[in-house]
């Protein structure tokens, strides 16, 4: 049988409906939790939170089962206990991630955690536990550190990533597709094959340009379009929005060269952002609202809608341990 973690238990692959592959329950920097300009009640973290699960869980109905991937990593307010509960009130599997976004968030504990202790982590991570919660992760996030470039501790933990991979089947999405040669490097080193990586964030606005698709393609990895939604016509844009209709462009160009196989797409959005304000009227619902709508205006029909949203994700987040 296939085998996917999410926080309330391992299930079956064919379990997971409609997979929303890179959403947020809420991030924030290290620490936040003591801004009191972001202070929030438990109530007040359900009442932001909830409707926008049971919304998605609504919109999934056709597809019989919705899973949000929850892609916030160690040190940025990952909260176990807190994705179980919301998972067992509305419904939504959600899938946990160990790892890191990116070096520059890990706390200085473990800026010096060598590649072994790092692997070792991960991997108790997803096959013991997160912590005491019970729960196990089902993705390793990784991530590339502001600046565009890698740095040393980024290699460490892409390493450690590629490393727990293999042992436990898990797969890797990466925080931006930038800077991603070393990053090959160190998966062809470590045996890792690259359709076991996502390399998130491809679509954003502030990494064009700086991205070497052909690299990453050839490498077999997956490319992500997942910040849909982080549009410039929105009233407050972030810095890494971009015009819609550029993205949506983006995407058609890989799905129409018969790249939907590598592709995976999602919202980047969170339910409820920590120590910061988060973009207002984005959220993992964007994908029913606006996305699927301007996919099929485009011509795309259902098959391949369920092929980005329900086979890909379901291949990609099944555990495959590789042995050597
Ligand atoms: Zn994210």
């Amino acid at each position: 049988m296939t085998r996917v973690n999410t926080v309330l238990g391992t299930i079956s692959a064919a379990e997971l409906g409609f997979v929303a592959i890179h959403e947020h329950i809420g991030y924030g920097m290290p620490g936040c939790e003591l801004d009191s300009r972001w202070w929030k009640t438990p109530e007040e973290r359900y009442e932001e939170t909830v409707p926008k699960l049971r919304k998605f869980h609504e919109n999934t109905q056709k597809w019989g089962a919705a899973t949000f991937v929850e892609a916030t990593g160690i040190c940025n307010g990952r909260d176990i206990d807190y994705y179980k509960s919301l998972s067992a009130k509305t419904g939504v599997h959600i899938v946990a991630s160990t790892g890191f976004v990116g070096g520059d968030t890990a706390l200085p504990f473990f800026e010096r955690a060598s590649v072994e202790y790092l692997t070792d982590q991960f991997v108790h991570e997803i096959t013991v536990g997160i912590g005491d919660s019970g729960a196990k992760a089902g993705i390793i996030k990784v991530g590339v550190s502001r600046g565009f470039k890698m740095k040393e501790l980024d290699l460490r933990i892409y390493r450690a990533a590629a490393r727990a991979s293999k042992i436990t089947g898990a797969p890797i999405f990466t925080h931006l597709a930038v800077d991603c040669e070393p990053a090959l490097n160190i998966f062809a080193e470590e045996g890792l094959p690259c359709h076991r990586v996502l390399f998130g964030h491809a679509d954003d606005g502030v990494s064009q340009g700086k991205i070497n698709e052909k690299a990453l393609l050839d490498a077999g990895g997956r490319i992500g379009f997942d910040t849909f939604g982080y549009d410039l016509e929105l009233p407050d844009p972030p810095f890494w929005g971009r015009a819609r209709a550029e993205r949506l462009k983006h995407f058609l160009r890989f799905i129409n060269s018969g790249l939907v196989d590598q592709v995976l797409a999602s919202a980047d959005a969170n339910c409820s952002p920590l120590g910061w304000p988060g973009v207002k009227g984005h959220t993992v619902n964007y994908l029913f609202e606006q996305l699927i709508p301007d996919l099929r205006e485009e011509g795309i029909d259902d098959s391949l809608i369920d092929q980005l949203f329900v086979h890909n994700t379901a291949d990609f987040l099944t555990l495959q341990p590789i042995s050597d």
